[in-house]
């Protein structure tokens, strides 16, 4: 069996495998950086005819020109500052963090400053980086993007060393302009945003900026923005989670729906979950993500969950879809998504046990229902993903009694209640979720 063939190894052999080459990666590197300073020293590279340590890395390690640059900016650092081999093999700082460090280092400050980088990815360390050695504020500049001087200039610019070798790398902080959208701390509560725009965005941004005309008679774009992104945020918020900045005094409209949840309890469950995924590992590592977030019934509606707020959390969607393939299986659940396509192409309200953080469907979307189908037509296929048999699956159908106007999930559930307790069982202390 090939060596890169994996799929034979259990989970936990896999992490653990995985884990073991990252550290044995780490220690390879800093010996790889310790090896590159040394030859760089040396300058063992003229021996062997180039011009620099950049030119001998690409031509005669075969190193890509970024990966290259990286290394040696590294190594030297390191040389200078031999406390970043430790930290680089144990883990503690990788690469790109040692390349963003390295133009700050001084002899007074390294001990500390490495000590504060330790553990941090690259935006964690910019922050850092802005805290530590505030940037002043960039000018507000709004320029046409094509035959500028300047941008040309820096879309040619690559990582390539001059004739000696050395690397002119100013902060990312103060570099004019560059064709990737960004934003980069300058200093605390400073950020500089960076960002290309379509002309219909430019339009609407110069529209805003005379509609504020007497709120923002400077004109300034950064109050422009907050003001156009506060308005944008209050909007989202009011359709996503239901917040309001007054709400409804008289009572709320009862639905008989099960999976209606109201304003007044998305709105509690979105603060209660701090607007963030739920899902927490085995390890106690929180998911936290904040968007495509989903409303989820702990107990599925089919069994009795209500939209209460202890009945409901929110997950992102990527882990909603997660628990149900690990309960279901992925064959399942592609099934089940092609459904929901398929529902929602014909215009019927989609019925999911997850009901998305999204605004609801126009109501026109919801009058154009199609004929109904045979009781079970769209069952069986569920029941075959969970490995009945055809036979088995139309009996169960057939026994399970469900009204044909009941949702698909209700009568999946009845459905599986009639197959053999083989089928039933579909994941340790877990139940099925459609
Ligand atoms: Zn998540």
């Amino acid at each position: 069996m090939s060596r890169y063939a994996l799929s034979h190894l259990s989970d936990s052999t896999l992490l653990r495998d995985l884990k073991s080459l990252v550290a044995r990666d780490r220690t390879t590197t800093a010996e790889l950086l310790a090896h590159l300073a040394e030859v760089d020293e040396r300058k063992l590279y003229l021996l062997a005819a180039y011009p620099s340590m950049y030119a001998w890395c690409v031509g005669e390690l075969g190193l890509c020109e970024q990966a290259a640059f990286k290394r040696i900016r590294a190594a030297r650092a390191a040389r200078q500052y031999p406390a970043i081999f430790p930290a680089i093999a144990e883990g503690r700082l990788h690469l790109s963090a040692v390349v963003r460090l390295a133009g700050h280092l001084t002899p007074d400050n390294a001990g500390g400053l490495l000590a504060a980088a330790a553990h941090k990815n690259l935006a964690e360390l910019e922050k850092l980086l802005a805290e530590r050695f505030p940037q002043p504020d960039v000018a507000t500049r709004l320029e046409a993007l094509a035959g500028n001087p300047v941008l040309q200039q820096l879309s040619s610019r690559t990582v390539a060393p001059d004739e000696r070798g050395n690397f002119d790398l100013a902060p990312a902080a103060v570099e004019p302009l560059s064709p990737r959208p960004r934003v980069v701390p300058l200093a605390p509560a400073r950020y500089v945003l960076q960002v290309t725009l379509a002309q219909r965005t430019h339009d609407k941004l110069q529209h805003a900026k005379a509609l504020l005309g007497h709120a923002v008679p400077s004109g300034d774009l950064a109050e422009v923005l907050d003001r156009a992104l506060e308005a944008l945020i209050e909007k989202l918020e009011r359709r996503k989670c239901a917040t309001a900045s007054r709400p409804r005094a008289t009572a709320p409209r009862r639905s008989n729906d099960p999976r209606h949840i109201p304003a007044a309890v998305r709105r509690e469950v979105w603060a209660h979950d701090g607007g963030r995924c739920t899902f927490v590992s085995d390890a106690g590592h929180r998911c936290g993500e904040r968007v495509r977030l989903e409303f989820d019934h702990v107990e599925p509606v089919a069994r009795g969950g209500r939209a209460t707020v202890a009945g409901l959390r929110l997950r992102c969607r990527a882990h909603n879809q997660y628990e149900a393939e690990r309960v279901f299986g992925a064959g399942f659940m592609a099934h089940k998504r092609r459904g929901r396509d398929m529902r929602a192409t014909v215009g019927v309200a989609p019925a999911p046990e997850a009901i998305a953080a999204a605004p609801a469907p126009a109501p026109e979307a919801r009058t154009a229902a199609p004929p109904a189908p045979d009781v079970g037509d769209d069952v069986i296929p569920w029941l075959r993903a969970l490995g009945a048999r055809a036979d088995e699956a139309r009996r169960a159908v057939a026994q399970s009694g469900a009204a044909s106007d009941a949702p698909l999930e209700a009568r999946v559930r009845l459905a599986l209640r009639q197959l053999s307790p083989a089928h039933r069982r579909i994941g340790p202390g877990r139940e099925a979720r459609v």
